[in-house]
């Protein structure tokens, strides 16, 4: 992109949006007029900013019969919460708008603009969650210790927002079709967890117009993204956990399943705030605004029961391999800083190998 195509905030020129909106898109994001509009101009600039989100999208824009750049971010997560909330907490719901954004940090915001309430989490989270979820998997899937090893860097590569987030044109490596399943299978679970989390945040009344601070939620290539984002305290923190499982009533199998997510998730979140304390140690990142996960985790299994019904040995077989994987990660970046701090991609194995398979080249592949 050259320097003239910059988009810059509050200027318009349609050039910086039209490789990856539809006509009806680059209407609404000229003269936004409602929430979900606003919602989706964010989006725009913040993907306009960086050429490596925008070829993502200029490939599904290639490749998805009745693309849209809105149908692109999925609502579903949010959508399983509100489904099963009561009637009154469903009409709440209807206040606020939601939907992800890409940002720095891996987690969920609650914003504000022109009077409307936004509740969004980093579309980033999602490869955050799977190369985690790699990382963590169970022995019984013989997924080798080394891969695993790989997935657990990508994904703290992730976290430091060194890995380019590309990873459609680029996969970087070659996992199993039952392995993939299962992953996504289990980042459902967390994102639920973590949506139902931020729509609590909403019907718990934590939402307080007057303590809203102006957050750098992304550095851009060219330019930092800034929100105006809801103050949370960490009382509202452990009340928005426990009310993301109890408000929805969700069956017994459906309850399992978004409690087990929060137990993946927690663990996910001490990984790598280990990981952070060394690497970034006193220093104040946005996660400790939120109490810590292993706090956050003892809590709820202090306030619910563990579902029977949850196969807790497999459970406790990843969370054991997590911490240590954690303490593997921070030792090695110590030792191998460089390997953390460039800005590109890794990859799982060697090319030419079983889970990487053949080389792919930037700009010639994809
Ligand atoms: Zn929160």
């Amino acid at each position: 992109m050259s320097d003239i195509n910059i988009p810059q905030h509050g200027k318009w020129d349609p050039v910086w949006f039209m490789s990856f909106c539809t006509e009806e898109e680059l209407k609404r994001i000229k003269n936004p007029k409602n929430a979900k509009d606003i919602l989706l101009r964010k989006r725009a600039d913040i993907v306009a900013d960086n050429v490596r989100y925008m070829r993502v999208f200029i490939k599904r824009r290639d490749l998805i019969p009745n693309y849209s750049f809105e149908k692109c971010f999925s609502n579903i997560h949010y959508e399983k919460v509100i489904r099963n909330l009561d009637f009154r907490d469903k009409e709440s719901v209807k206040k606020i708008t939601y939907g992800d954004i890409f940002e720095n940090d891996v987690n969920g915001i609650a914003w504000i603009e022109n009077g409307n309430r936004f509740i969004s989490m980093n579309e980033s989270l999602k490869y955050f969650l799977y190369f985690c979820g790699l990382a963590f998997i169970s022995d019984t899937y013989k997924v080798p210790d080394y891969i695993r090893i790989n997935s657990a860097k990508i994904a703290t590569r992730i976290y430091y927002h060194n890995e380019s987030i590309d990873f459609e044109l680029d996969p970087r490596g070659i996992i199993p079709a039952d392995i993939h399943r299962d992953i996504m299978c289990a980042i459902n679970k967390e994102l639920q967890f973590i949506a139902g989390h931020e729509i609590a945040h909403h019907l718990c009344n934590h939402l307080n117009e007057n303590k809203v601070s102006k957050i750098n939620i992304l550095h851009g290539i060219n330019q930092d993204f800034e929100l105006p984002v809801f103050n949370i305290d960490q009382k509202q923190e452990f009340e928005a956990d426990i009310s993301s499982l109890r408000k929805p009533h969700y069956s017994k199998k459906e309850f399992r399943n978004v409690f087990e997510g929060s137990v993946r998730w927690f663990h996910a979140l001490a990984f790598i705030e280990k990981i952070d304390e060394v690497l970034n140690p006193g220093k104040e990142s946005r996660y400790q605004t939120h109490p810590s996960a292993n706090q956050r985790l003892k809590r709820i299994i202090k306030e619910f029961d563990v579902p029977s019904n949850l196969n807790t040995e497999n459970l406790h077989e990843s969370i054991n391999w997590a911490s240590s994987l954690s303490e593997y990660i921070s030792k090695d970046i110590e030792l191998n800083y460089d390997n953390y701090d460039f800005y590109g991609s890794v990859y799982l194995d060697k090319p030419n190998t079983k889970w990487r398979g053949r080389e792919l080249i930037d700009r010639k592949d994809y």
